[in-house]
């Protein structure tokens, strides 16, 4: 999968994606992200890309030309247009089920927005999908752009050692993971469940699956209305 990221902040969204996981994974070829710098399309000498709004009013707008002229650059030799996300408190909210749906892709761009926003007409021209990473505001989008880089890059087939941690994850199935323990057994007089050490297979699963239950019962009670709804 190859992600364009659209931003007037490139080192932000590099630095992330060269570290970890993600810097593996594009290590290995399995994602690669580029960020393209909007200055770099401003058409004017001291590479200014915002303006202040029509009709008044706090803050500046980031311009439609620079925006479009960066979308165009990276978009000018695919066979078909790739779904162009934009970064906005005003968008769907980006949940496990959009990541999916993201990670299906062969192709994304995405388009981090700062200062008020971006003049509307670009946004109309080009962007595909309006999400958002929740109800706050934030400065800009490059933080959301992360966010939805991460969840989406390790659903891609091979991102993580063992591709089944992401099928058992939180939200697949609309239930929260079971409790993980780890080594050592016994930690400030705290126990590992008993069934965890037994080696029955057949209980462990049982008892995981009793404990994704309650948490999401207690934890996220709307997301267990869904599971329920979904049987
Ligand atoms: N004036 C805009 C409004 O009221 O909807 C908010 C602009 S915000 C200060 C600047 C940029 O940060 C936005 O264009 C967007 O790209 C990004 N941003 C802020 N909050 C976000 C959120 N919750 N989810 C996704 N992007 C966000």
């Amino acid at each position: 999968m190859h992600i364009s990221v659209l931003t007037l902040f490139p080192d932000l969204i590099t630095e992330a994606v060269h570290t970890s996981i993600l810097g593996r994974a594009a290590e290995a070829g399995l994602i690669s992200v580029d960020a393209v710098n909007i200055r770099d399309f401003a058409f004017n000498k001291h590479h200014k890309v915002d303006d202040y709004p029509y009709g008044g009013g706090a803050g500046m707008v980031m311009q439609a030309e620079p925006v479009y002229l960066a979308y165009e650059a990276v978009t000018k030799d695919l066979q078909r247009k790739p779904r162009v996300i934009y970064t906005t408190p005003q968008g769907k909210v980006f949940d496990q089920k959009m990541a999916a749906e993201f990670a299906a892709e062969e192709e994304l761009v995405i388009l981090c927005g700062h200062y008020e926003g971006v003049d509307e007409r670009v946004l109309t021209e080009i962007v595909t999908d309006h999400v958002s990473i929740g109800d706050y505001v934030l400065t800009g989008g490059e933080l959301p752009a992360l966010i939805m880089i991460d969840a989406v890059s390790r659903l891609i087939p091979g991102v993580l050692h063992n591709d089944l941690s992401a099928e058992t994850e939180s939200f697949e199935n609309n239930l929260l993971e079971y409790p993980q323990y780890s080594r050592p057994e016994v930690w400030h007089d705290m126990r590992v469940p008993d069934v965890l050490l037994s080696g029955h297979h057949e209980n462990v699963e049982k008892w995981r699956f009793e404990q994704s239950v309650e948490r999401t019962l207690s934890r996220r009670p709307d997301l267990f209305e869904r599971f329920l709804s979904q049987k």
